[in-house]
């Protein structure tokens, strides 16, 4: 584990967190009152809020057991959340043991749990890093270590770009991330878009916002571009639901509607 001591950690119970929140709609038991409050809140506003996440954790099942298909044995994870079985080393060690993944995060909760990503297949390796994606160099640094960038990695992020606002050059943070890594390497990228209930949307960045979070949905469009300058595989971004739904369990109905864009592209 590298970034800081697991045993220092402070947990702010005062303001709600989006990975307890996260883990709260997934029925986890790591969140406190001020993230349950906050979900009821949103809960309020679009019913599916629990539906909205298992749609998002069931792409990233799908699209890490698809890379490692293509024979992708390097993953980097940034904003992991807390452990929820499976975690994606165990969907990509699944289909090939050796496989290596550094997994980051910067809210201090993950790091508490962090030892149920660190179970590893004794052919791969996990690594745990504490940091912010608004400092990519310093998570490139540290995952040098485990990761060999002259090999492709895919780099995931998964419902994180949502919690970055355009102050901090989402866009930008993306490419520099991408910069580093070898041709072949991948982009797989999901996050919410207010495009089918933009008034339901604007009152969850609220919420958010009471909470001291920024929330910034994004439209068809601007989640496109994150792929910009890159091979997009089929389908293309659209509803993660849509994306490859026959690699995984069935999906539930109304799924199709859920408000999750994703993308999965290769770096020429
Ligand atoms: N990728 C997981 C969890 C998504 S929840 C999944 O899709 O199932 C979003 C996660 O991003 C949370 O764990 C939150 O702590 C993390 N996060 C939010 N802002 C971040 C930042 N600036 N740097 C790193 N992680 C961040």
């Amino acid at each position: 584990m590298t970034g800081q001591d697991r045993t220092a950690v402070t947990i702010d119970t005062s303001k709600p967190h989006p990975a307890r929140v996260y883990d709260w709609f997934l029925g986890g038991k790591d969140n406190y009152p001020v993230d349950e409050a906050l979900a009821e809140q949103l809960l309020a506003l679009d019913s599916r809020g629990r539906d909205i996440a298992r749609v998002n954790r069931a792409f990233m099942h799908r699209a890490t057991r698809w890379l490692a298909d293509q024979g992708v044995r390097q993953f980097l994870d940034i904003g992991t959340g807390i452990p929820t079985e499976p975690n994606l080393h165990q969907v990509a060690q699944r289909t090939a043991p050796d496989a290596r993944i550094v997994y980051a995060d910067n809210d201090p909760i993950v790091l508490r749990h962090a030892e149920a990503l660190l179970r590893s297949t004794p052919e791969g390796v996990t690594e745990y890093i504490q940091a912010d994606v608004r400092e990519p160099e310093r998570i490139l640094e540290l995952a040098q270590g485990t990761l060999d960038f002259e090999r492709p990695v895919a780099l995931s992020l998964i419902a994180l770009t949502h919690f970055i606002g355009d102050d901090d050059d989402v866009y930008g943070i993306v490419d520099r991330l991408l910069g580093v890594l070898a041709p072949g390497s991948y982009l797989v990228l999901s996050q919410i878009t207010g495009d089918f209930d933009p008034e339901s949307a604007a009152r969850a960045v609220e919420l958010y916002k009471g909470g001291g979070v920024t929330l910034r949905p994004r439209t068809k469009d601007e989640v496109t571009q994150f792929f910009d300058g890159r091979e997009l595989t089929a389908p293309g971004v659209g509803l993660a639901a849509a994306w490859h739904p026959e690699l995984g369990e069935p999906a539930a109905e109304g799924d199709d509607t859920i408000p999750v864009y994703s993308g999965v592209a290769r770096k020429a």
